[in-house]
């Protein structure tokens, strides 16, 4: 079982943005960028590629939803995408807030955000999830 579909499963805490039936939208615990936010299937698979085409399209339309709220909550330039999936083998896509094109350099020192300051950030994007 992957951390992620522990935090699914409920048994690990997450800093919940969005849920549906099929996906789950919470912060990256070690962002890159304040409102950095991951999107998973619920569905336990390692590589995004090997997502059947269903289940693909509707993690990057829920993925489009989601980036539409962080925006909104998070001042930037514009929301980027990116999969790497090198750490964790269950397949997420990264929505980062962009000031900077480095803002999405994955070889740079993550932030160490305080609990409270990811709650509260949480908290912003999720008002503004429709
Ligand atoms: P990668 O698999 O290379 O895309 O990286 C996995 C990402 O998941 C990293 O950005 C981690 O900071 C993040 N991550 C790992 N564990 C957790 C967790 N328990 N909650 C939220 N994010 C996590």
């Amino acid at each position: 079982m992957t951390i992620f579909s522990k935090i699914v499963a409920g048994e690990i805490p997450c800093y919940k943005i969005a849920e549906s039936d099929d996906f789950l939208a919470f912060l990256d615990i070690n962002p890159l960028a304040i409102g950095h936010t991951l999107v998973i299937p619920k569905k336990e698979v390692d590589y995004i590629f090997d997502i059947d085409d269903e289940l693909y399209t509707g993690l990057m339309l829920f993925a489009k939803q989601v980036a539409a709220a962080v925006e909104k909550a998070i001042p930037c330039q514009r929301i980027g995408v990116a999969v790497i999936g090198l750490e964790v083998p269950h397949a997420h896509v990264h929505l980062i807030p962009l000031k900077h094109v480095s803002d999405i350099n994955f070889s740079r020192p993550k932030l160490q955000l305080a609990a409270e300051d990811l709650q509260a950030t949480a908290e912003k994007i999720r008002t503004e999830f429709v």
